[in-house]
C-alpha cells in the first residue's frame, strides 16, 4: 500500500508557516525546533521538509540529498544542544511511527532528548 501524506497535520502547517515555533536549526531540507512539551531539559525535533510521513518513508523515497542534509541536521542539533558523548553526556533519539508507535504527529520526526538521565526506554501504557 503506498504512503499517503496528510498536509494538514501540524508540523506541515509549521514548515508552511502557518503555525510559529521556537527554531533551533534551518537547512536546506530539514528543520529543527523545540517540542511543544518539553519532556526533558533539551527536547527538539528535526523534521525533513520534504512529506515523509514516517522513517522508512523517507528511508525508501527521498533523495540521497535530503537524507544527508536530515541527518547532518540531527548531529547539529546534538551538538547545538550539548548532547554529543564528547561535549555533553549522552541524548536519546526516537522516531515514533503509526498506531504501534503511537505516532501523534504523522510527518517524520525524530525525538532528540537529552539533558537528564532519561531512565529505561519503555514504559507500560
Ligand atoms: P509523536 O508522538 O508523533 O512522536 O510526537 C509528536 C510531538 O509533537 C509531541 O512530543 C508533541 O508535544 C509535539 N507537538 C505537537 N504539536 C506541536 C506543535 O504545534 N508545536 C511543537 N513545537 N510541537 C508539537
Amino acid at each position: 500500500m503506498p504512503y499517503t501524506y496528510d498536509d494538514q497535520n501540524i508540523f506541515a502547517k509549521i514548515l508552511r508557516g502557518e503555525i510559529p515555533n521556537k527554531t533551533v536549526l534551518e537547512t536546506e531540507h530539514s528543520l529543527a525546533f523545540h517540542d511543544i512539551g518539553p519532556q526533558a531539559p533539551v527536547h527538539v525535533l528535526v523534521i525533513p521538509k520534504g512529506p515523509y510521513v514516517s522513517y522508512d518513508h523517507f528511508a525508501r523515497e527521498a533523495s540521497d540529498a535530503e537524507i544527508l542534509d536530515f541527518t547532518r541536521a540531527v548531529g547539529k542539533v546534538c551538538e547545538m544542544t550539548g548532547v554529543t558523548l564528547d561535549e555533553g553526556q549522552g541524548f536519546r533519539a526516537i522516531s515514533n511511527a503509526g498506531a504501534h508507535g503511537v505516532q501523534e504527529v504523522p510527518h517524520l520526526h525524530i525525538h532528540i532528548l537529552g539533558g537528564r538521565r532519561l531512565g529505561k526506554m519503555l514504559q507500560p501504557e
